[in-house]
């Protein structure tokens, strides 16, 4: 190829999900229908693009997400935009633009969508990726919700036989505890500034919950000694967060508590989870409560709570256990035309049979006998219908059995019932 012609590559960490890889993703999508049919959430789309302050200022300005990681431009029309980084802030401004509060308290919504974030590409982590989340909006703040909202996430990861999960959970407090706990985290920090990068020194003092997301290896290792805020929680937060614990316990999900785990969004209050399966060091899914978002995007004060997983890490995890790849149905039936007035009779006999429910393969462009056969062949077909130009004229077909190589002659009329009869 001539190097002016040369050819175009997909944006470095956004990838083509191609044929060979949609089996995996039809078998998310199935699992994810079935848990959202039985659990009753319904489903909102919402659109790619949004204000860029509306992530701002949920997200929080001072997180990677945003600070580092958001697709931000300026429309032709001037309009400040961005291509969204995560779900919950769009679904909570759907919620309050359409008055969605009157469908139910609380009101819980799922959703599947493309997110984009501006991050440094590795396994599991890409600029553009797919998420499946849930929220629960309304009603009381009741940790039963956090447990409802971490459930079919679960079922999910199970229902696609990704072995040995395990949750992993916090609670980062409201407002009121959070305040006295920044303030030791500073301290601790502080003390240890020398060792941390340049981006957390800042930190310190902007936004010190954030210290704990740094993912530099200097930092982590920072963080292993820092105060736990599970120690300075108040009593209401505590009290939430001991009963999603006897929630937990009941359901008998396999968790761990891990005080440092607060999840780079600043909307985020009292319980946080991830969810990790055994040899991925990739968070699977992830979430937690959000009381105060609703209100802080102009809406009336409501709890909500949500979580969602990303479905890119989840083929990944699938492909990496080993788990059988879901196999395309193979057509029963492979028609072979040869000869123009077979192939005009083509299409609607392969509708007779789409309409009895049988799946037909073909290569009705090839005019070889053989060619068609190997193409039969290859796709695993049970029965060939071969429609020559003798049988096309006399309104008939031949059904060949691909295995025996056994042939017959039926009429045109009946061939739909004859190869029903077969297979
Ligand atoms: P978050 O919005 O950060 O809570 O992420 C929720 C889930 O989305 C994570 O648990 C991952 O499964 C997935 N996820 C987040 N960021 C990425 C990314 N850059 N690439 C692939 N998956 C991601």
């Amino acid at each position: 190829m001539s190097k002016k012609y040369s050819s175009f590559q997909s944006p470095k960490g956004m990838h083509d999900i191609l044929p060979a890889d949609q089996p995996w993703w039809e078998r998310i999508r199935k699992e994810v229908k079935e848990a959202t049919e039985a659990y009753n959430f319904l489903r909102i789309d919402t659109p790619i693009v949004e204000d860029a302050s509306l992530f701002k200022r949920s997200i929080g300005e001072t997180t990677d997400v945003v600070e580092k990681e958001m697709y931000a431009f300026e429309s032709r029309g001037g309009d400040k935009l961005a291509l969204r980084p995560e779900g919950t802030a769009g679904v909570v401004r759907a919620y309050i633009q359409n008055g969605l509060a009157h469908l139910g308290q609380p009101l819980k919504l799922y959703y599947e969508g493309t997110m984009f974030r501006y991050e440094r590409p590795q396994a599991g982590r890409y600029r553009q990726h797919n998420q499946v989340g849930f929220e629960i909006i309304g009603g009381e703040n009741d940790p039963i919700y956090d447990m409802q909202t971490i459930i079919p996430i679960y079922r999910i990861l199970e229902g696609l036989k990704i072995k040995n999960l395990n949750i992993q959970i916090n609670s980062v407090g409201c407002k009121e505890c959070r305040s006295s706990y920044k303030k030791k985290l500073q301290n601790y920090y502080k003390h240890n500034l020398k060792d941390v990068c340049k981006d957390c020194k800042r930190r310190v003092n902007e936004n010190p919950l954030r210290l704990l997301d740094c993912k530099e290896l200097g930092c982590l290792e920072i963080k292993k000694k820092a105060p736990s805020i599970i120690d300075d929680l108040c009593d209401s937060c505590r009290k939430h967060f001991k009963g999603f614990l006897e929630y937990i316990e009941e359901m008998g999900l396999p968790y761990q508590l891990n005080p440092y785990l607060v999840r780079g969004m600043d909307y985020y209050n009292r319980t946080v989870f991830e969810i990790y399966a055994d040899g991925f060091d990739f968070a699977l899914a992830g979430g937690g409560r959000y009381d105060g978002l609703v209100e802080m995007l102009g809406g009336r004060s409501t709890p909500a709570v949500g979580g969602g997983f990303g479905a890119e890490r989840i083929v990944e995890a699938m492909k990496a256990l080993n788990l059988n790849m879901p196999s395309k149905l193979k057509p029963k039936v492979f028609l072979i035309n040869i000869g123009e007035l077979a192939k005009k009779k083509s299409l609607n006999i392969i509708d007779e049979f789409i309409a009895a429910g049988v799946k037909v393969s073909e290569s009705l462009g090839k005019n070889s006998l053989s060619a068609q056969l190997r193409a039969a062949d290859k796709e695993g077909a049970e029965q060939a219908l071969i429609l020559g130009q003798k049988e096309a004229f006399k309104e008939s077909v031949i059904i060949r059995d691909m295995k025996s190589g056994a042939q017959e002659t039926v009429p045109l009329q009946k061939v739909v019932a004859e190869v029903k009869r077969r297979i």
